[in-house]
């Protein structure tokens, strides 16, 4: 029988089998996703303890959960029973910042705020900004394909992938991509390990893109009577302006964040659009915003060209979840509709919460289609986990009849799994089916999630 300790033998010294460290690693952020018990937890911290740790579960056909910070939302990261889980997060180095090329390479288990600061350091920006950018590694990152606020401009992770090094679920290391701006080189393998969640290879670099600075941004907040309103006033700015960012919170979410920080939001909204714009002619284009709101119906707006001010709106945004967590236990979904359909998914939103008569807080990068309706439920009641699991569905639901997508930037994991079958087709499918096969025969890398 394979046991932790013949793993232990393998990787001396990087092997965890207490199971107190077992339990904490075996979950991510998502709620109502089930968690198997793992067998050990791998610390790798070179590539060659991940070309191990894969050869030996290959060897005895153990399934492996690839694990960066744990923050996902969709329980990609949640251990499955007898597995093991190997763990990124000491892959820590950021290895090279190129600025005349405008590149930078990464171990895996690099937080990307510090990937961005490293970036920062040099004069570049690395444009992808995930809320969660201070917690979550580039390796998760690249694996959920995460999107961000100024993804309505400057593009999800992926977009700023240019290489990845990667290890098959046999051991084979494998290098994708290259530093050139420009590469057509065979198929694009780079895109396909992009948001494959840990099921076809574990990355173990990431050589991403950087930008120049963008210039100064001017922000645009927008206060309207109720959510109706803000939705529709989105879709007319998208209409007069490409703001680089263009964000929603509900009166609801705006709530929580002013209970959480005390910033001063007008807790009395219905709910707030938070815009930049960062073009040469930004102030204008933000005007522009601004104007097309207060046709739509604002009730107040206000712009700023200060930096600081600007940031701590922006904070505001990214304290929306953690600020919505503090109301009780929290589902929170990620649905993607085409942007005109953002009006009539705020509605169905808004149906869904009367029908279960659960709070649902609203928020998410609006300007992209992309919502992320958290419902707020009683753990402890089994009437409400049943609604909240009703909630779920229902936003789901609403959103594939908009002709939208199950997920926008979380991925499927285990949490979406149900309803991939409802967005693709047989036929793609079995082609998913058979490209993770030529990945990982054995189908041991991430099993039951995300295809
Ligand atoms: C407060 C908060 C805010 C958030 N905001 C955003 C947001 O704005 N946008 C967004 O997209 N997401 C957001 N998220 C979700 C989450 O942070 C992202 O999905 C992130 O990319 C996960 O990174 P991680 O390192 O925590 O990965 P994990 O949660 O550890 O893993 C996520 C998935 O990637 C796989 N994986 C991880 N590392 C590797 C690797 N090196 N190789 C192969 N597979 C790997 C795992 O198996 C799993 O399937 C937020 C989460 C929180 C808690």
């Amino acid at each position: 029988m394979t046991t932790g300790a013949d793993l232990a033998s393998a990787l001396p010294g990087r092997v965890v089998l207490d199971p107190d460290v077992l339990a904490g690693v075996s979950v991510d952020r998502a709620g109502l996703a089930s968690a198997g018990r793992p067998l050990a937890l791998v610390r790798a911290r070179t590539t060659e303890d991940v070309v191990t740790a894969l050869r030996w579960a290959s060897a005895h056909g153990v399934p492996v959960v690839p694990r960066g910070a744990g923050t996902g939302l969709a329980g990609g990261a949640n251990a499955v029973d007898g597995g093991v889980v190997l763990s990124l997060a000491g892959m820590d180095r950021i290895l090279q910042v190129d600025p005349a090329g405008r590149t930078a390479t990464a171990q895996a288990g690099v937080l990307t705020a510090d990937l961005a600061a490293a970036a920062a350091g040099h004069g570049l920006w690395y444009a992808p900004d995930p809320a969660s950018r201070a917690i979550s590694t580039i390796g998760g990152n690249v694996a959920t394909n995460a999107g961000g606020s100024c993804c309505l401009k400057y593009g999800v992770t992926g977009d700023s992938v240019a290489a990845l090094t990667a290890v098959l679920a046999d051991g084979t290391v494998v290098r994708t991509g290259s530093r050139t701006r420009k590469d057509v080189a065979g198929l694009d393998l780079t895109s396909l390990l992009v948001g494959s969640e840990g099921t076809l290879a574990v990355v173990v670099e990431v050589t991403v893109r950087l930008r120049r600075q963008p210039r100064p941004a001017a922000t645009v907040v927008a206060s309207f009577p109720d959510l109706d309103t803000a939705a529709a006033a989105l879709v007319a700015v998208t209409a007069v302006a490409d703001p680089a960012l263009l964000e929603l919170m509900d009166g609801t979410t705006v709530r929580a964040v002013e209970d959480l920080t005390r910033m001063g939001l007008d807790a009395s909204t219905g709910a707030l659009l938070l815009l930049q714009c960062d073009g040469a002619d930004a102030a204008e284009e933000a005007a522009r915003c601004a104007a097309a709101c207060e046709r739509a119906g604002a009730s107040y707006t206000a712009h700023t060209d200060d930096r600081e001010q600007g940031e701590a709106l922006l904070e505001a945004r990214r304290q929306a979840y953690p600020a919505l967590e503090r109301l009780g236990t929290t589902l929170l979904d990620d649905v993607c509709v085409p942007v005109p359909q953002v009006p009539a998914l705020v509605r169905a939103v808004e149906a869904v919460a009367a029908r279960t008569g659960l709070t649902i807080g609203t928020f998410g990068h609006a300007g992209d289609g992309n919502l992320h309706p958290t419902v707020v439920y009683d753990a402890t009641s089994p009437a409400q986990v049943d609604a909240a699991g009703r909630a779920f569905d229902g936003i789901v639901e609403a959103a594939l009849s908009l002709g939208g997508t199950v997920t926008g930037e979380h991925g499927v994991g285990l949490l979406k799994q149900p309803w991939l079958a409802r967005q693709l087709g047989t036929a793609e499918r079995a082609l998913q089916a058979r490209i993770k096969a030529a990945f990982d025969p054995q189908g041991l890398l991430n099993p039951g999630k995300a295809l």
